[in-house]
């Protein structure tokens, strides 16, 4: 029997590489130094909003395609582009949502869904208090994620981008990216517990959607906006190696590889490839 291959992939929403490379961020370094962490330059007709930016990572198309350019998900084509979650449950795989704070993620809010239809989706919100939010979806993700087997799993966190907003990118920024890390360092810690750990293959993803002005705030075309990472580690995925440009849509073709999908998902239109070294 083959061992099971398993995605977890984590959403931290707004966070700046030059801070992420500032602050300590003990578990999202022992992802890179496993892997890779590496900067995501988001396509200059994709706008710095969260929407655009989270609907690429999703659907691996980009915002001409999903059609999504704001917060506001009007007028999208995801029926046509769905998800990594929603397209993995079709195939056969257990996939789980588990959402902190931002609505058209999980929900019918602002032309929502993002993610249609996970097997599981977990949302919490407690209105502009995302670091409660967030708390709530590691607690519910720290339950899912032992109690039963997910192939492919989603955690969005969203304190850091709402602090960056409120109160710009200063002191208070900088702690919110220290507590998402030490969320991300209690995930990976409970992927770890699982009984079947030394049997499973586990692939994890951190993904940043967009960056921050210094004043907090985006959406406009600064490098300091449009400059994203992802971090992922895992089969496949050489420690220390030197990545090609990375984009936003490679991360669900790297999803799709990850758990045996890569084929059966060939004949989508999707835009990127799974990551790999040059
Ligand atoms: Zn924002």
């Amino acid at each position: 029997m083959t061992s099971p291959s398993r995605v977890l992939v984590i959403g931290i929403d707004g966070v700046r590489l030059d801070v992420l490379r500032e602050v300590r961020t003990p578990h999202l370094d022992a992802v890179a130094a496993e892997g890779f962490l590496a900067p995501v330059r988001i396509d200059d007709a994709t706008p710095t909003w969260s929407g655009p930016c989270w609907a690429t990572v999703a659907t691996g198309v980009s915002a001409a395609r999903h059609g999504i350019t704001h917060n506001v998900f009007t007028g999208h084509r995801l029926a046509e582009h769905p998800d990594f979650l929603t397209l993995a449950s079709l195939a056969g795989k257990r996939t789980y949502l588990s959402v902190g704070s931002w609505e058209p993620l999980a929900t019918a809010a602002c032309g929502g869904p993002l993610f249609a239809a996970p097997d599981r989706v977990t949302f919490t919100s407690y209105g502009l208090d995302c670091e409660r939010g967030d708390e709530a979806a590691t607690v519910d993700a720290e339950r899912e994620l032992v109690a039963a087997d997910y192939d492919v799993a989603f955690v969005y966190l969203g304190d850091v981008d709402e602090t960056g907003h409120e109160l710009g990118v200063g002191a208070e920024y900088r702690a919110a990216v220290e507590r998402a890390d030490a969320r991300v360092g209690r995930l990976l810690a409970t992927v770890r517990a699982r009984s079947s750990y030394a049997e499973e293959r586990w692939t994890v993803i951190v993904v940043t959607d967009h960056g921050h002005v210094d004043a907090g705030g985006h959406g406009g075309d600064s490098d300091l906006e449009r400059t994203a990472w992802i971090a992922a580690s895992g089969p496949g995925i050489v420690a220390g190696a030197e990545m090609g440009t990375l984009r936003h849509v490679d991360v669900a073709a790297h999803v799709y590889e990850a758990i045996g999908l890569g084929e059966a998902m060939a004949g989508l239109p999707l835009e990127g490839k799974p990551f790999a070294s040059v």
